[in-house]
C-alpha cells in the first residue's frame, strides 16, 4: 500500500521490526514499538484536549525522543507540527507565537522562562505540555507534565484521517535574507522527498546515521524521516562541540551515515586527526552535505581523509522543498567539485531568465524547482508566497548554471549580491578564492556601506592557525581575482556567529563589523 502520510513511515517500520532500536540518545534505546507507542499516546492526548485537525502544535524541545514521540504524535493526531528553536528570542518567539496561534505547546525542560509564565502563550493555546516536572507543577490548570499526560489513550494506528495535502508541517527559515519564513509542508512534500533521498542514498535498515543537526531545521527534519521510512536507527547527539566524543559514539555505533552543513565539516576536518575517520569508522558508507555552499578546498580534504568505502554526497535544497532538489553522484564527484549535481528523483531543476524563458547551458539565471516536494506557501504571508511562487515552480532566489551534461552550479545567492562601485559582486566567489588560500577555517565576505563605492567588501576571517597575516590574504586575492574583488580589509577573528543550523549568520557578521 502507497504510505501517504508522514507518521506511516514510522508506523509501517514499528509493523515490520518492532523490536528494532529506532532512537538512541544519551544512553537511552529506543524501539519501533516504543518509539510509535509514544507517539500514539501523544496523540490520544491532543485529542482529548481538543486539539483540531490542522490546528498548529509547537514543539519547543531539543533533539530527543521526547521530540520524536511529540513529532510524529502531532502528525497522527492530524495536527500541525510547528517546531521552534529553543534559542529564539523572547521577541521573536512572541511573534511566531502570535501568528501561528497554536492549540498548545511542548515544551522542553527547564524552558519555562521562555513563555514568561504563559504571558507570552496567546489565548489559542490550550494546553502546555512541559518535559519538565517541576515546571509542570506551575499551578495553572493548562499545564501538564509529560509522564502524565502519556498515561492516558492511545490513539489508535493510523491515527485520524487526513488528506495526504493537509498541511503537516510550518518549519522556519533562519531568516538570513529577513525575518524567518514559515514555510507550510504537507505530507505530500515531505512523503515525496522523503522517498527521493532514500532511494538516491539507497538507505536501508542497517543504516544507523548520527545526528548533529537540530530537528527543527529542515535538513535534520529530513534525516529523521528517512531513516523512521527505512526501519534504520538514528543516534542523536548534541555535542557536536566535542567533536572527538561525536566520533567515538559513531564508532561505538557502527554508524553508517553522517551528515552537516558546510561548517560542520570544516570544524570536523580542523578537529580532529585524520586517523579518526580512516581507521575508526569501517561502516561508515556515506556523509552528506547540504544546508549552503562548501568551498572546494573543504571537499577535496574531506575527499581525502574519509575512509575510502565512504561515499561523500553533495546536495542542494531549502526549506521551500521540503529539504532536497539536487545531489551529486560521488562517483561524479572529483570532476563536478563546484556542482551541486542533478534533481533528485520526481523534482525538475531549471535555469530561467526574469522573463521566465529557460536559458540555454552555461548561461546563468535563477534556479526555479518544481515537483512534489515544493512547499504549499509562506505561513500568514500570501505576498511572500506569490513572490516565489508560480506556474514555473519554485524561484529559490539563487543564482547558476547548467553545464552541457545537465549538471547544476550555483553562483550565490540573488539577496546576497553586492554592489561596488558599479560592479556586481558575488561574496560567494570572493568567499571560495579566499578559502583556497588553505589558511583559513571559514570565511565570509561582507558589503560595508560606502559612501563613494556604494559598497565596500570586507572578510571576517577565522585562521586555521599560524596566524595568516590580513596583508598575504589581499595579496593572495590579487593573484586569483580582479582588482574590485579583492576586499579593502579583511579582519581575523576567532569565530563567526551561525544560526543553529550552523549555517554562518551574515546579518550578526554584519553588525560585528559595525
Ligand atoms: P532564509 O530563506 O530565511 O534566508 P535559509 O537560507 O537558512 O533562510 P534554507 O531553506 O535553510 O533557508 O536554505 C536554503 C538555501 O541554502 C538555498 O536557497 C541556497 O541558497 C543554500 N544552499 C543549500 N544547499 C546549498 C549548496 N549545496 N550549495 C549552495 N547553496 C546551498
Amino acid at each position: 500500500m502507497e504510505l501517504q502520510r508522514v507518521h506511516s513511515f514510522l508506523e509501517s517500520s514499528a509493523a515490520a521490526r518492532p523490536d528494532k532500536v529506532a532512537l538512541v540518545h544519551d544512553g537511552e534505546r529506543v524501539s519501533y514499538r516504543q518509539l510509535n507507542r509514544a507517539a500514539n499516546l501523544l496523540a490520544g492526548f491532543l485529542v482529548q484536549r481538543g486539539v483540531l485537525p490542522g490546528d498548529r502544535v509547537v514543539i519547543l524541545l531539543s533533539n530527543g525522543v521526547k521530540y520524536v514521540a511529540s513529532y510524529y504524535g502531532v502528525l497522527k493526531a492530524g495536527a500541525v507540527a510547528v517546531p521552534l528553536n529553543l534559542e529564539t528570542g523572547q521577541e521573536t518567539l512572541s511573534r511566531l507565537l502570535d501568528e501561528l496561534q497554536p492549540a498548545g505547546i511542548v515544551l522542553e525542560q527547564g524552558a519555562g522562562h521562555l513563555l514568561q509564565q504563559f504571558h507570552l502563550a496567546p489565548p489559542s493555546v490550550r494546553f502546555l505540555l512541559a518535559a519538565d516536572a517541576s515546571f509542570a507543577q506551575g499551578g495553572a490548570h493548562l499545564v501538564w507534565g509529560w509522564d502524565e499526560a502519556l498515561t492516558g489513550e492511545e490513539l489508535p494506528q493510523g491515527g485520524r484521517t487526513i488528506a495526504p495535502d493537509a498541511l503537516a508541517s510550518i518549519i522556519y527559515t533562519s531568516g538570513s535574507t529577513g525575518q524567518p519564513k514559515g514555510v507550510m509542508l504537507s505530507h505530500r512534500n515531505i512523503v515525496s522527498n522523503t522517498r527521493s533521498i532514500t532511494e538516491y542514498l539507497r538507505l536501508t535498515e542497517n543504516d544507523i546515521q548520527m545526528v548533529v543537526l537540530p530537528f527543527f531545521y529542515v535538513m535534520g527534519k529530513s534525516l529523521l524521516n528517512t531513516h523512521m521510512a527505512v526501519g534504520g536507527t538514528v543516534v542523536i547527539n548534541n555535542n557536536f562541540a566535542y567533536t572527538a566524543s561525536v566520533i567515538r559514539q559513531m564508532a561505538e555505533e557502527g554508524v553508517t551515515g553522517f551528515s552537516g552543513v558546510p561548517s560542520t565539516y570544516a570544524y570536523l576536518l580542523h578537529r580532529s586527526p585524520l586517523a579518526s575517520f580512516r581507521d575508526r569508522l569501517p561502516n561508515l558508507r556515506y556523509c552528506t552535505q547540504a544546508g549552503g555552499h562548501m568551498p572546494r578546498d573543504i571537499k577535496e580534504r574531506l575527499l581525502q581523509v574519509l575512509p575510502p568505502h565512504t561515499k561523500l554526497f553533495v546536495m542542494y535544497g531549502a526549506t521551500e522543498a521540503a529539504a532536497r532538489l539536487t545531489y551529486v553522484e560521488p562517483e561524479r564527484l572529483p570532476e563536478k567539485l563546484g556542482s551541486i549535481g542533478r534533481a533528485i528523483p520526481g523534482v525538475s531543476v531549471r535555469v530561467l531568465d526574469p522573463h521566465g524563458e529557460e536559458l540555454p547551458d552555461g548561461e546563468c539565471g535563477e534556479l526555479v524547482a518544481s515537483g512534489p516536494n515544493i512547499m504549499i506557501g509562506y505561513w500568514n504571508d500570501p505576498e511572500g508566497t506569490a513572490r516565489v511562487l508560480d506556474s514555473n515552480g519554485y524561484h529559490t532566489g539563487d543564482l547558476g548554471y547548467r553545464d552541457a551534461e545537465g549538471y547544476l552550479y550555483v553562483t550565490g545567492r540573488k539577496d546576497h549580491l553586492l554592489k561596488v562601485g558599479g560592479h556586481r559582486i558575488d561574496p560567494q566567489e570572493v568567499e571560495e578564492v579566499l578559502m583556497s588560500s588553505g589558511s583559513l577555517l571559514e570565511v565570509v565576505v561582507l558589503g560595508l556601506d560606502d559612501p563613494l563605492l556604494g559598497k565596500k567588501l570586507v572578510a571576517l576571517a577565522v585562521p586555521l592557525g599560524g596566524n595568516p597575516s590580513d596583508r598575504s590574504l589581499i595579496s593572495f586575492c590579487h593573484g586569483k581575482l580582479p582588482r574590485h574583488k579583492v576586499p579593502g580589509e579583511i579582519r581575523l577573528v576567532a569565530a563567526l556567529p551561525k544560526y543553529p543550523s550552523g549555517k554562518i549568520d551574515r546579518v550578526s557578521c554584519l553588525s560585528l563589523c559595525g
